[in-house]
């Protein structure tokens, strides 16, 4: 059975006494009002994950993710995180290949087929983000470019690897647009997803990939999109600042 999963993407937002006061906001309604089949994911900034984690500590559903990591095992390579490093301080996830990262920090499927590795080696789950733009989405190729995505950077992987990996599904032209895809759109997505990873790694491997939805996701779409048959749950951005908004958003899986 594939895991639920919301995973809420905090990006370059807070300071440490607002990540703080969010993160004990989830906590304490994820713990009163959330049922233990759904997982829940933080990602706040590097530089808030040890004090998040210790402020989620004693949350069983909770986990921990970073936004990036470098690809590097160690070195001289200034400004940057390696997987050993978020291993080491209890981070569980990671995300990887956000379209933010991709368009601004020039991220490639190549070098993101290597961060998956360093992840997986550190023990790391990667929530492997993949979409098409809105001219890609309109030219009609919009499966084929992000079976590519999957191709280029995660079918190099061993079937037991490619079974830790959570894919987000993420449409560039719904992140941070307030534009939804529509439930038929989203399940038409992660089924054709799904179909290339069982033509890869077969049916077992595929029904057991949790493929999340995220882009422009909130309460009041969250129950249609959480609905289809082949979204998992969600990784959430600005929907995630909020307590309330996210925690309505875990409820109406
Ligand atoms: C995201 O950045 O991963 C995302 C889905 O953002 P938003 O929910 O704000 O569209």
């Amino acid at each position: 059975m594939r895991k639920k999963i919301v995973a809420g993407n905090w990006k370059m937002n807070n300071t440490l006494e607002e990540g703080l006061k969010l993160t004990s906001e989830i906590v304490n309604m994820v713990n009163d009002e959330v049922n233990d089949d759904v997982t829940v994911v933080l990602a706040p900034p590097f530089i808030h994950l040890t004090s998040v984690k210790n402020s989620i500590n004693g949350a069983e559903k909770i986990y921990l993710s970073a936004q990036n990591c470098n690809e590097h095992p160690s070195g001289a390579y200034t400004g940057e995180v390696s997987a050993a490093m978020l291993n080491s301080i209890g981070v569980g996830y990671v995300i990887l290949g956000h379209s933010e990262r991709r368009e601004y920090f020039s991220e490639t499927n190549a070098e993101l087929a290597k961060k998956v590795d360093a992840a997986l080696e550190h023990n790391l789950t990667p929530i492997f983000c993949c979409g098409e733009s809105q001219a890609i989405r309109e030219n009609g190729d919009f499966v084929s470019f992000v079976c590519s995505q999957i191709k280029e950077s995660l079918f190099h992987l061993s079937e037991s690897d490619f079974s830790k990996v959570v894919i987000a599904y993420e449409p560039i032209w719904a992140i941070g647009t307030g534009l939804t895809a529509s439930s038929e759109q989203a399940q038409e997505m992660h089924a054709s997803l799904r179909t290339y990873i069982a033509d890869q790694y077969g049916s077992e491997v595929a029904d057991n990939t949790s493929i999340l939805y995220g882009g422009s996701a909130k309460p009041g779409n969250a129950p249609e999109l959480f609905a289809c048959p082949d979204v998992d749950g969600g990784l959430i951005g600005g929907a995630s600042l909020k307590s309330r908004d996210f925690v309505d958003i875990i409820k109406s899986y």
